[in-house]
């Protein structure tokens, strides 16, 4: 039988919808035309996170996407390469726009649960010589989202940076979840945002606004991604109806997300209990990247199977499925999801074979 109370949506942190409240600060913003820098409500949120951050300016830009890539683009010139992670979201989920609006090339490193080491920045690094690509800059990733959501050491951060520094390379912290490491560990954002000459942050994902990401830096360097945005088309005009948005998500909803990362390891203590599944990494904060081989039944079965119950998540690789908690799931909903998984999926593998 499926879920009396309808579907729990855990595909994405995503897929919140703006509150009433919020929606009422939205209608409310005061507006002007951002591409005259008279918008008073997107001044006031860059002024704020660029604060947070502890970087001299802000840019408002529509998408985490773009934000990263005005970043890469800032930071480096075409021909360039950037250090990556193998997973990184710059990598495998921003359709290759590092090549085809920046003519980079990424240059992916392995690195356990999303973190490079300085060791291994360190032997990637080109040397300069005329048949080698310019290396360019690095790039780090906290939370790690492919990898569940995990969160970058401090010191591993700070390691990396000052490696990338001694060569004179930029550094780029995608920080779309940097909200969810904050929260975690208590670590101040300007602390992780000091690593890097760039930062992207998000307000669309955990902390539910429906639109919006910010990069910040230097004045100068956000004055030259300004001008990229303008050529990337993300200039927008009475942009503070949705900055009104990020800056209610930020003073409302960011301390919240500690019921996310709770509720994520609830769900996990569920999973668990299930033989064939393996959560592939430590659950730190709000995702679940859950390996099903065990079970004898495909990813895609699994979340067939409940989806068919109320429950949606999704899918990771042919054998790996994702689930994210966030604030339109409540504690009880997200126990019901883990009450099903338990009841369903351990039968799964023979079902699949029959
Ligand atoms: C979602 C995400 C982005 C990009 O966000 P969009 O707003 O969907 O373009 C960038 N980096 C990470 C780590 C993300 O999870």
């Amino acid at each position: 039988m499926p879920l009396p109370i309808g579907p729990i949506d855990l595909r994405s942190d995503t897929v919140t919808k703006p509150s009433e409240a919020m929606r009422r600060a939205m209608v409310a913003a005061p507006v002007g035309d951002d591409v005259y820098r008279e918008d008073p409500t997107v001044n006031r949120l860059q002024e704020m996170v660029a604060d947070w951050l502890g970087k001299e300016a802000g840019l408002f830009v529509p998408s985490g996407t773009m934000s990263n890539q005005l970043c890469l683009r800032t930071l480096t010139r075409a021909g360039d390469e950037v250090i990556v992670q193998e997973d990184a979201h710059v990598l495998l989920y921003e359709g290759g726009s590092a090549a085809a609006l920046s003519g980079l090339q990424l240059r992916s490193v392995p690195g356990e649960l999303g973190f490079l080491s300085p060791e291994a920045v360190e032997r990637t690094i080109r040397p300069k010589a005329e048949h080698f690509p310019r290396t360019g800059a690095v790039e780090m990733e906290n939370t790690h989202n492919r990898c569940g959501g995990t969160v970058w050491p401090l010191e591993q951060m700070e390691a990396v940076a000052a490696v990338a520094r001694a060569h004179g390379l930029g550094v780029h912290l995608d920080g779309a979840r940097l909200w969810n490491a904050h929260m975690a560990t208590g670590i101040p954002l300007r602390a992780y945002a000091a690593t890097a000459d760039s930062v992207s942050v998000c307000f669309s994902k955990g902390l539910g606004a429906p639109v919006g990401s910010l990069l910040a830096g230097s004045e100068e360097f956000v004055e030259e991604a300004r001008n990229n945005r303008k050529r990337y088309g993300g200039a927008m005009r009475q942009a503070g109806i949705i900055a009104a948005g990020a800056l209610y998500a930020l003073e409302n909803n960011l301390e919240r997300l500690v019921e996310d990362h709770e509720n994520a390891a609830t769900l996990a203590g569920y999973l668990r209990q299930v033989p064939g599944l393996e959560i592939v990494h430590p659950v730190q904060t709000n995702i679940l990247i859950v390996a099903v081989g065990g079970l004898g039944a495909t990813a895609e079965q699994v979340v067939t199977a409940l989806r068919e119950q109320g429950v949606l998540c999704s899918l990771a690789a042919f054998d790996r499925v994702r689930f994210v908690t966030h604030m339109d799931v409540s504690a009880d909903a997200v126990k019901a999801a883990g009450e099903m998984a338990a009841r369903i999926l351990p039968g799964l593998g023979s079902a699949a074979k029959t």
